[in-house]
């Protein structure tokens, strides 16, 4: 079979390891990144950035210092003009999204919040005049705006956000006041240096009475000499854990007007005297949520891919001890712990890309079931996303360490491009919802469905990833095939759901309220949330490649990676499956012999498989990962980009360092 990643001059490990494959590496590319055209326009586009040197980095971005970085991607910035017209002349988004995470990669850049954020908050909050009047302008990037909800005080209970909008008739503005230092908006991307726009959180409040946190789009800067308009003050936060060409900052107000129609009135509305409408479909803010975490989950899953690409790469070309004496040093990823750690972060990445893929479909069904008049899909929906955009955020995040720390000593090193890529990923386990309450929130739907069961009435609303709530399960399990896994933790995810329902009754049955209750019960929440998530990834991923068209030999491998998954998902959850003695320990154990049979099979492929996730360099941001594999000479190289290099010796040497070893020696000597 093929692998197209073979080039002459390439690593010989890394050729041998391709010469192996048994499937067409392009076919799978094109499975996993969704379609033909996405992987021509993928590569078409990365040539183009390769072709255009004025978009290069002056040197690995590692090498800057903070506001470097912030100017070099400003700079890059501004080119885009001159750019997008000719690599996306039909503005596709996707092909966008990809154009601006070659240039800029994925630490930040001064558009980021603007096309995440703020353009679809104008397109799913204005009204239509407001979007005949602000879209076109954001689309063309005539200002530069974010999203400020997150306060000092307050950013998952946004009930208790303090940054007020008072309307005021007699002028008919909102007066936009930050009355505590815990109001001061603290976190958002992009708006510390570079938004002179920002669409704002705040409780409105009108004739007296408070409605609550509501947008509004607020001009914080003047939009030609870019200062801070009077009553606004704002900047960057500082450094953080990553992502630090982002100017996340903070944002305070001291009764700074704008006019009533700056707040979005798609939903809610502020009449010129004052009165407030309420908006007809309040979960329709919801939808967006979902429509957000639904990318994010493919975001999330090609990190993974990323990651496992570097760490398998360079598995493969790192020699690590003598297993026959000598025959040689062996590729450290030979040993089975190494194929353990890393394999499995493959057969990850591709449940959650097809997870996020589903929700993607189901949003869609949501879209229209909205056209018909019905939301009814809208809680189990929310439901799984904020379920998935947690355990999927939050696995990512350890497969990603995990590939780490089996690239040994390189793998701490910028050069690996896995400590900057941990950093970024990671934040995603606070925004879009902190990662716990996710959890908590898609327990709340489970906890309906147990109600319904134990109340042996009839549920509201059923469907594929529910229906199993409503099923006995064999008494005996079975995991010899992913089917029976799947049933396996289908029956530990009802378990589980049934007893956070009893302890939570069995709180409120001493006489503590609903929400004492709720916070007593947590933990078992968190552990019902998490089980049902994990049996909706395996039901996706199994149907995925059950219904696939692909060529029997990679049918095969796909095969093997869905097997590797569901018996890692297993074994992980193996306490909860033994529990009750639905699983038996010999069960756990014909599970872990599938792992190690799907690792043996699977490691000859394990170079092409990650070729065919099909991330380019300036994706893998790796000195280690490289296609060609030749990494320990461009090791050398990279570390040469070091500012400490340009001088032999530093210019301030004699004065500390130098200086306290002659004074030792003086001091020796004179001891003589
Ligand atoms: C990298 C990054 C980028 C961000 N970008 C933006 C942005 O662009 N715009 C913006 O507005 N904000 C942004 N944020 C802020 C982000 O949305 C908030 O940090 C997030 O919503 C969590 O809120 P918090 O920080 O107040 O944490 P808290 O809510 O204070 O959480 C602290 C702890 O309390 C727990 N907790 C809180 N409530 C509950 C509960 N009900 N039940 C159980 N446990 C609970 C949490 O699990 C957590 O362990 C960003 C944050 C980060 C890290």
């Amino acid at each position: 079979m093929v692998n197209s990643y073979i080039q002459p001059g390439d690593n010989p490990d890394l050729t041998a390891e391709r010469r192996q494959a048994t499937f067409d590496t392009e076919e799978l590319t094109v499975l996993f990144q969704g379609s033909a055209r996405s992987v021509k326009r993928r590569r078409e586009i990365y040539d183009y950035y390769q072709r255009s040197p004025d978009l290069q980095d002056p040197v690995p971005v590692d090498f800057l210092d903070r506001v470097e970085k912030y100017e070099n991607a400003q700079r890059k910035m501004a080119l885009l003009t001159k750019h997008v017209p000719k690599v996306v002349p039909d503005g596709n988004f996707e092909d966008l999204m990809n154009f601006f995470s070659t240039v800029f990669q994925q630490d930040g850049f001064p558009l980021g919040l603007h096309n995440s954020m703020l353009i679809p908050t104008i397109e799913n909050n204005a009204d239509d005049e407001q979007k005949r009047e602000w879209l076109p302008k954001a689309r063309a990037n005539a200002f530069i705006g974010t999203y400020a909800q997150t306060e000092l005080g307050h950013g998952t209970n946004l009930r208790k956000l303090e940054t007020t909008a008072t309307y005021d008739p007699n002028t008919e503005e909102f007066v936009l006041h930050s009355p505590t230092v815990t109001a001061s908006k603290w976190w958002p991307g992009n708006l510390g240096k570079s938004s002179n726009f920002t669409v704002v959180v705040a409780r409105l409040i009108s004739k007296g009475k408070d409605y609550g946190p509501h947008p509004f789009f607020v001009q914080i800067r003047d939009p030609v000499t870019h200062k801070s308009v009077p009553g606004v003050t704002v900047g960057d936060i500082g450094p953080k854990f990553g992502i630090n060409t982002n100017d996340n900052g903070f944002l305070r107000f001291d009764h700074l007007r704008i006019p009533r129609r700056n707040m979005f009135m798609k939903n809610a509305k502020v009449q010129p005297d004052g009165t407030y409408i309420p908006p007809v479909h309040d979960k329709l803010a919801y939808g967006s949520m979902v429509y957000v975490r639904s990318f994010m989950i493919r975001g999330m899953a090609h990190h993974l891919a990323q990651a496992a690409t570097v760490a398998i790469r360079y598995s493969a070309i790192r020699r690590q001890g003598e297993v026959t004496p000598g025959a040689g040093e062996v590729q450290v990823l030979d040993y089975q712990t190494q194929q353990y750690r890393l394999l499995p972060q493959v057969a990850r990445a591709w449940a959650f890309e097809i997870a996020g893929r589903y929700t993607r479909y189901l949003y869609q069904e949501f879209l229209s079931g909205i056209d018909k008049g019905s939301a009814a899909i809208l809680p189990e929906l929310h439901a799984v996303t904020s379920g998935l955009k947690s355990l999927v955020t939050h696995h990512v995040c350890l497969g990603i360490e995990q590939s780490r720390m089996a690239c040994g000593g390189h793998g701490y090193s910028a050069a690996s491009g896995l400590p900057q890529l941990y950093g970024i990923v990671v934040g995603g386990c606070t925004y879009e919802g902190e990662n716990m309450v996710m959890l908590l929130q898609c327990a709340r739907f489970l906890v309906k469905i147990a109600a319904a069961i134990r109340k042996g009435v009839a549920p509201g609303f059923k469907s594929e990833a529910t229906a199993y709530f409503f099923v006995n399960s064999a008494s005996n399990g079975n995991v010899s095939t992913p089917s029976g896994a799947l049933a396996a933790l289908e029956h530990a995810s009802r378990r589980l759901t049934l007893l956070a329902y009893d302890r939570l009754e069995a709180i409120k049955a001493t006489g503590k309220s609903h929400n004492i209750a709720w916070t007593e019960a947590g933990v078992d929440l968190r552990r019902a949330a998490t089980a049902h998530t994990r049996t909706f990834i395996v039901r996706q991923f199994i149907e995925f490649v059950k219904t696939v068209k692909a060529t029997p030999a990679t049918k095969a491998v796909l095969e093997d990676l869905l097997k590797l998954y569901v018996y890692y998902e297993v074994i992980e959850a193996d306490g909860d499956l033994l529990f009750d003695g639905h699983l038996k320990g010999a069960d756990i154990e014909a599970a872990r012999v599938q792992i190690y049979e799907a690792l043996r099979r699977l490691r000859p492929n394990a170079v092409s498989l990650v070729d065919a996730f099909d991330f380019n360099e300036r994706e893998l941001n790796s000195v280690i990962g490289r296609r060609d594999g030749h990494v320990y000479e461009n090791l050398l190289k990279w570390a040469q980009n070091s500012p400490l290099n340009k001088n032999d010796v530093l210019p301030f040497h004699h004065k500390y360092l130098g200086k306290a070893m002659i004074d030792a020696q003086d001091g020796l000597f004179s001891k003589l």
